[in-house]
């Protein structure tokens, strides 16, 4: 089997909310997502996803994934999607970095993998573990009442974890988190999200005010050093994200006990390839993990899911269902929540049929 053409679209994915803030004053309300298509000569064409959360998020962004996959895919045609390691080697010798640029080919060739043996991706990953996957969901930053609310109407559609959105103004972040906190039962999972928004100072200042409340702090500031000294100031349990962009740092915070959980984002590590080789470590390792992406639609969606179903259980802390968060829908066949869980297809690969009435004309097509 050898890859004929690779095909790349654009969708803007519109926000439910209207607009989705988080810390340092950042927003976005309408996604910009690249999916992209690896067609073989066999007649099977596989579908890929990649979706940053606007250019200030993470480096990486929607033109880059455009005109990174320009670049590499000239370098791709003729080699066989079904094997990814070797695929992925030929990307990252074609391609100095840009993971986030890969991880749309590595995600379609996948679903191609899948296609080909006619199972889904969830029994390629290692098997489907439990009977659902639990979803989180995010709660993007306003006035502490505002949010509050805003988690009662989640919570009555049937998430039992959320992740608050803070890294502001730490006063308010404070009541922020007091105010959730106060109003959920035991049971409920609470993660304050700063995304890098705190200073050190500022960072210490909150975990040491909210010592008393059951609550996860996630990626505190800006550096891995810093997340680390607030790390040793605190008694909450503790997520690194942003800083978690590869297998070293993944070790080196794993040797310096920095973290409890992980939050693993696809295209964040290069792809489902790559996100595989740290989830299985981590599993081994003892660490749980939120298997999500940056965004994303239903195609990404899909692939979390067979991310996180095929990952045990007790390792599993939460996962995202992006495509009830956006008012457009790129893909049939994705998960669909139920009582704040979703599941991997038993569908062939992805298990996901491109719309592509949404995907319109492709913005450019690579062909041998
Ligand atoms: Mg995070």
């Amino acid at each position: 089997m050898r890859i004929e053409r690779i095909i790349v679209y654009r969708v803007e994915l519109p926000l439910v909310e209207g607009s989705y803030k988080w810390s340092g004053g950042k927003s976005v309300s309408v996604f910009d997502s690249t999916v992209i298509a690896v067609e073989t000569d066999s007649g099977i064409t596989g579908y890929g996803e990649v979706c940053p959360l606007g250019p200030f998020y993470l480096p990486a962004y929607a033109e880059g994934v455009r005109a990174g996959v320009r670049e590499l895919a000239p370098h791709l045609l003729g080699y066989d999607p079904r094997e990814l390691h070797k695929l992925n080697r030929r990307m990252d010798a074609a391609l100095k970095g840009h993971p986030y640029v890969k991880s749309g080919i590595d995600m379609a060739c996948w679903d191609v993998l899948g296609k080909a043996t006619g199972l889904p991706l969830v029994i390629l990953f290692g098997g489907r573990c439990g009977d659902n996957v639990q979803l989180y969901r995010a709660i993007s930053q306003q006035a502490p009442e505002d949010m509050a609310a805003n988690v009662a109407g989640y919570r009555s559609q049937g998430y039992r974890r959320f992740q608050l959105k803070v890294g502001g103004d730490p006063n308010i972040d404070i009541q922020r988190i007091r105010e959730v906190r106060e109003m959920l039962p035991p049971s409920d999972r609470l993660v304050a999200d700063a995304n890098t928004g705190w200073t050190q100072h500022e960072a210490i200042r909150v975990v040491r005010a909210v010592s008393d409340l059951d609550v996860y702090i996630e990626q505190p500031c800006l550096n891995y050093e810093e997340c680390l000294a607030v790390r040793r100031a605190s008694n909450h349990p503790f997520i690194l994200d942003e800083n978690i962009d590869g297998l070293d740092m993944f070790l080196r915070a794993k040797s310096d006990l920095a973290m409890d959980v992980v939050n693993l984002k696809i295209s964040k590590l290069g792809g489902l390839t790559k996100t595989l080789q740290i989830r299985d470590l981590c599993v081994q390792m003892g660490i749980a993990m939120t298997l999500e992406d940056s965004w994303g639609g239903s195609i990404i969606t899909a692939a979390i899911a067979h991310l996180a179903h095929s990952t045990p259980e007790e390792f599993r802390f939460s996962s995202t269902d992006f495509n009830s968060y956006v008012t457009v829908s790129n893909a049939l066949g994705a998960p669909m929540r139920i009582d704040g869980t979703m599941e991997a297809s038993s569908q062939p690969g992805l298990g996901i049929e491109p719309r592509m009435e949404v995907l319109g004309e492709p913005v450019f097509t690579i062909s041998r």
